[in-house]
């Protein structure tokens, strides 16, 4: 589900971008480089090759593994929150519809409706299926009789990354697997 382009993708060769710390800069979205950014950032002497892929890019001059994993020099202060995007909205509620459960024609809901005056942010949007979302139209919940799984809310990183060892990437280079879920697993 993150990347559906599985193929573009590994022709791309894109590199896995850590921060100082080893940890991926950002897990949603991931953290990825072009190999023409990598190498350019190789060259700035701005990060670290830590893992390389088998190909090869050669000018007359030179010849250089293309880096698959690189870490940041410099340590850079991570977001605490991820970006509000339908894909990590999604993911912060499991790819469940948050009335019936269901996996199906997911949609999202305005917890109050938009015609009320409901936002369009965290704590107002989540996951519904669209048979949920028509029936529910411009009511509130308490007037249609829909109860929530859960309230929605603002989710952290953390609770991103915790929701995201469920729906791992479709497309993971080998190199990259020691660098992903580290930090949940630990805590599981
Ligand atoms: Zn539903």
């Amino acid at each position: 589900m993150l990347m559906n382009n599985t193929k573009a993708l590994v022709d791309a060769r894109p590199a896995l971008v850590l921060n100082a710390d080893y940890r991926p800069l950002s897990y949603f979205p991931l953290s990825l480089w072009s190999w023409q950014d990598t190498i350019k950032a190789v060259f700035l002497d701005r990060v670290d090759i830590v893992s390389e892929y088998d190909q090869k890019v050669h000018s007359p001059s030179f010849e250089m593994a293309l880096p698959s994993v690189v870490s940041l020099k410099r340590y850079v202060k991570p977001a605490r929150y991820p970006a509000f995007t339908r894909f990590n909205l999604f993911l912060r509620d499991c790819f469940v519809c948050q009335y019936c459960n269901s996996r199906e024609e997911l949609t999202f809901d305005h917890v109050v409706p938009r015609s009320r005056g409901g936002r369009t942010i965290w704590t107002n949007v989540v996951a519904a299926c669209s048979c949920c979302n028509l029936r529910k139209g411009a009511m509130l919940d308490s007037e249609c009789g829909m109860r929530l799984r859960r309230q929605p809310f603002r989710p952290t990183n953390q609770d991103l990354q915790r929701a995201g060892r469920a729906f791992p990437p479709n497309y993971l280079h080998q190199s990259w697997v020691d660098y992903l879920y580290w930090d949940s697993e630990l805590e599981s």
